[in-house]
């Protein structure tokens, strides 16, 4: 049976329809399909070594970003030789487990 829906809502990235509260369907395909980009780049790069280490993605035209080198401990620069799409947030590949800072084993690193 067909229900007719009425919590469709258009997209503000792509102005696709998609329902109103989850993600649009079609803005969630283009960010799979990068994805995917930036991981077969990261298999050509690092071959078979883990890649559950943090990657920093460089698209063309970008810099290394000015961190200290704490920050680089473990981590890899994944370049990819185009433009980032407007679309796609430089946030994607952090890691969304990250946990709230409120444990107190952890020190600042510009403490040390
Ligand atoms: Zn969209």
């Amino acid at each position: 049976m067909l229900v007719p829906k009425t919590n469709i809502k258009v997209c503000s990235e792509c102005g696709h329809h998609h329902e109103n509260g989850r993600l649009c369907g079609n803005c969630y395909k283009k960010v799979e399909i990068e994805t995917n980009e930036i991981k077969e780049r990261i298999q050509e790069k690092l071959a078979n070594t883990a890649i559950d280490k943090d990657v920093v993605v460089l698209y063309e035209g970008e810099k290394v970003p000015d961190q200290p080198n704490e920050f680089w401990k473990g981590k890899r620069i994944i370049e990819m030789k185009k433009e980032r799409p407007q679309w796609f947030s430089k946030n994607l590949l952090q890691k969304s487990t990250q946990q709230p800072s409120t444990s107190t084993a952890v020190k600042p690193t510009d403490l040390a």
